[in-house]
């Protein structure tokens, strides 16, 4: 849920044009954002700790990983990065 820039109406995510003032809203934008709210730090840290990974910095991956698994030490993808970066 969220408030009409123009006119302050009350508006739906599925809501396609306001309901106070009719104009058109951006759906599209709205679900970019609330998909951007979604992603956790959790989530951002192991993205980073695969980059580094893959661009063979693998000191800089585990320092990620483990803030990951300090955080959730039970995190599994983190676990299975960390498992990979060892065995090479
Ligand atoms: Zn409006």
């Amino acid at each position: 849920m969220s408030v009409c820039m123009e006119c302050g109406f009350i508006i739906y995510s599925e809501d396609k044009y306001c309901g106070g003032c009719g104009t058109v809203l951006p759906s599209v934008k709205q679900q970019a954002m609330a998909t951007q709210q979604e992603l956790t730090m959790e989530d951002v840290r192991f993205n980073l700790a695969s980059v580094y990974f893959k661009m063979g910095k693998n000191e800089k991956a585990k320092e990620e990983l483990d803030k990951v698994l300090a955080d959730n030490p039970r995190d599994q993808q983190a676990l299975n990065l960390l498992k990979q970066i060892k065995e090479k």
